[in-house]
């Protein structure tokens, strides 16, 4: 007898109809023997009609009267699911988040789970019910209700899975599963049968958009097994599981984040303490930094670029022109109109010449390059916000996905791994929505590359990795700083075992193009891996701040939803180890 958590999306149950055909889901599986837990979303559009009507009475509407009114949406489609299990013979318990017991702190309109009390469900489960659960609300510790944040179903389904211990949890929504990328962008996108917790975050806030990634910390966390699939047909679905159990490749898809915003701080004094009185300021005002580039600078000076949501641009600017003056930087630029192309696979750091695919692919695209950032597995590129679509286009065909890689199946691989125990769970719940670091550590093997003021043409880095994978030279990390006055800053690490040799070709490169190069044969490559990196703002800053505190000055930093990375001066890599090992309390 299984535990089987299903979660309905607003499309599922747009109607009475699509609730009692949803329903029907429920019962068969309840028929076959297993427990089911159905957690259920808004019918349709109701949560936009209900922020519409909101908005109808004032520009500012009360958060906490916003989250009373938002939560009325999933109260509607609860009742009427249970309604619809009952009138076919079955017996049905519709719960509220309050009621289910989900208890999460007082961040209206984007709560976090604190913790989710079983006892109830497991009753009514007990007693041969099947629990109707509302989504994407929940309540604090003084009895107001709250809500998770638009897409917050998801999150309820899987940490209700985790908590109870569900083989596996089960998401209906209207498409049938993920896919290489956006069907809307690009129709020769394909349903992947499986896909890795960590390919599915570094995707699912990029834009692939079909799970709120939230609720894939959450399954990673607690080795929940995900299964998206289609409401309407019946295919099998993409199976969401650990690294080890999904299919390696070196891109599993494209994410595109359409509504981007560049920042850059010119000239700031290259030392400790910039970047940290930087992005603590952006922290501290609730800001997510996504890409994240330090360019290594010259005459003791360096540029920091970032990208926030567009719609935090006017907010962020402030902030940074403030810390701009503070700092001496000598200019804040910015550009509202960039979007941000990722190839993403978790077998990309086991393949030559990955990263030369994807920018040869976008230069013959004539697509622009205005920076890069790279991780073990994404590559990101920020382009025009014209050439989105084409950039998606291009990198998808580059790798071939409209393919299935061979010995992928076409159907959805099923059972689970190694699982935390029970108690484990009820131990980790108290920080469930934590930010979870798993790792730091330390690689000394690696010499730095970089190319200053290269002239900014359309294909640089496709010619220049072109000449790099030529030279058998295995590049782990690159970044790409924003151009200035037509001028780029590429920088890459190589194994050191190679800087020689790197150099020779590098300094080749840089005579051929008019550009100067430097190269540091040894340096500390330092890799921070966990969950929510990049959901929670002050991540990065507390990257930033420890390193600043203990005098030691960043020469590279790159960030991605689940890794940072940052390079030092070799002589300082193990103490950054430690500090970094300390402040993440590892
Ligand atoms: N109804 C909420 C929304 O539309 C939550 C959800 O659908 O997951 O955002
Ligand atoms: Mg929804």
């Amino acid at each position: 007898m299984a535990l089987v958590v299903q979660k309905f999306g607003g499309t599922s149950v747009a109607d009475p109809q699509k609730i009692k055909a949803a329903a029907q889901k429920a019962i068969a599986r309840h028929v076959a023997g297993d427990r089911v837990v159905v957690v259920v979303s808004a019918m349709g559009h109701q949560t936009d009609h209900l922020v519409d009507l909101a908005r109808a009475i004032t520009d500012r509407p009360n958060a906490r009267e916003m989250d009373m009114l938002l939560s009325t949406g999933e109260q509607v489609s609860v009742a009427l699911f249970a309604m619809a299990v009952q009138a076919a013979g079955y017996e049905a318990v519709s719960l509220t988040g309050a009621q289910v017991g989900i208890r999460t702190d007082s961040t209206h309109t984007k709560a976090r789970i604190q913790s989710i009390s079983t006892d109830h469900v497991q009753k009514l489960l007990a007693g041969g019910a099947i629990v109707i659960a509302a989504g994407f609300q929940g309540i604090d510790q003084h009895g107001n209700i709250t809500t998770l944040g638009r897409g917050g179903s998801d999150t309820t389904a899987v940490a209700l899975a985790a908590v109870l211990g569900a083989d596996r949890c089960e998401i209906y929504t209207d498409v049938d599963g993920v896919y290489t990328t956006d069907p809307r962008v690009l129709p020769a996108a394909r349903r992947l049968s499986s896909i890795a917790y960590d390919e599915m975050l570094e995707l699912a806030s990029l834009g692939a958009g079909v799970m709120h990634s939230r609720s894939i910390e959450f399954a990673k966390k607690f080795g929940v097994p995900v299964l998206v699939r289609s409401s309407f047909r019946d295919v099998p679905g993409t199976m969401i599981l650990p690294a080890d159990r999904a299919k390696p490749r070196p891109a599993s898809g494209v994410a595109l984040a359409k509504d981007e915003a560049r920042i850059t701080l010119e000239n700031v004094p290259d030392q400790p303490g910039s970047s940290h009185a930087l992005f603590s300021e952006l922290a501290a005002s609730g800001i997510a930094v996504d890409m994240i580039v330090q360019n290594v600078g010259q005459g003791g000076r360096a540029d920091i670029s970032f990208t926030v949501p567009s719609d935090d641009l006017p907010a962020a600017l402030e902030r940074t022109r403030r810390v701009a003056a503070a700092l001496g930087a000598t200019g804040v630029s910015h550009d509202d109109e960039v979007a941000k192309v990722s190839a993403v696979g978790v077998g990309m750091a086991r393949e030559e010449g990955v990263a030369g695919r994807m920018f040869r692919a976008l230069a013959d695209a004539r697509i622009n390059v205005r920076m890069i950032t790279t991780s073990e597995i994404k590559i990101s590129a920020l382009v025009d916000r014209a050439d989105g679509a084409a950039a998606v286009a291009a990198v998808h065909a580059a790798f071939a996905l409209e393919q299935p890689t061979a010995g992928e199946v076409d159907e959805a691989v099923d059972g689970h791994g190694p699982r935390p125990s029970a108690l484990e769970v009820v131990r980790r719940l108290e920080g469930m929505e934590d930010l979870a670091i798993e790792d730091c550590v330390l690689d000394s093997s690696q010499a730095l590359l970089t190319l200053i003021d290269l002239p900014d043409t359309p294909g640089v880095a496709a010619d220049v990795f072109a000449e790099v994978g030529r030279a058998g030279l295995f590049v782990d990390m690159i970044v790409q700083s924003h151009p200035r006055e037509g001028r780029a800053e590429i920088s890459f690490t190589v194994p050191s075992a190679d800087a020689a040799r790197a150099a020779d070709v590098t300094r080749g490169i840089a005579a051929s193009r008019g550009a100067t190069m430097a190269d540091v044969p040894n340096v500390a490559k330092l890799s921070i891996t966990g969950v929510g990196i990049r959901s929670h703002a002050g991540v990065a800053d507390r990257l930033f701040k420890p390193l600043a505190d203990a005098g030691i000055n960043i020469d590279l930093v790159s960030t991605s939803e689940v890794r940072l990375n940052v390079v030092v001066a070799a002589e300082h890599g193990e103490r950054s180890l430690a500090v970094l090992r300390r402040a993440f309390g590892l």
